[in-house]
């Protein structure tokens, strides 16, 4: 397509570019008000399995903490998300908090912390900082090389 090349890269294209890398297949990228969503993210899968990837509008500053809520879905959306059971993604996310912690979701939790925090390190120890990028881009960029 004509003029693509020129078109402006936007911090959402990183981080679907980074899904993509992490996740191994694609992901699709949804933000919803945290105040809706009652968490920093989730994975849902939907009926053809394709994985939306839904974070919370107040994630996408520069924080430590954003990148890891970002990464830690990723996780669940490589590892857990072939699991999941299907769910229409047309729908806004319901989140319920479970009445009872099962050792697979707090084992899958803690999975996907290791996971994120593991990337998050990659992140930092590749990174070719680009003058004028935030941290956040930075370690985006770093990660769209992102090999095991
Ligand atoms: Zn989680």
């Amino acid at each position: 397509m004509a003029g693509k090349d020129t078109t402006p890269m936007t911090v959402y294209d990183l981080m679907a570019m980074v899904a993509k890398r992490l996740v191994g297949r694609d992901v699709e990228l949804r933000f919803t008000p945290a105040a809706e969503l009652k968490a920093g993210g989730c994975v849902r899968v939907g009926a053809d399995g394709h994985r939306v990837v839904e974070l919370a509008t107040d994630h996408g500053g520069a924080w430590d903490g954003d990148m890891h809520a970002f990464l830690h879905e990723l996780a669940h959306a490589r590892f857990h998300a072939p699991k999941f059971k299907r769910s229409d993604t047309g729908r806004p996310p319901r989140w319920r908090e479970p009445a009872l912690k099962t050792k697979r979701t707090i084992l899958q939790e803690a999975q996907a912390d290791t996971m994120a925090r593991y990337w998050l390190k990659w992140a930092d120890e590749h990174r070719q900082d680009i003058p004028g990028a935030t941290d956040y881009e930075n370690r985006l960029w770093a990660l769209t090389h992102w090999r095991a």
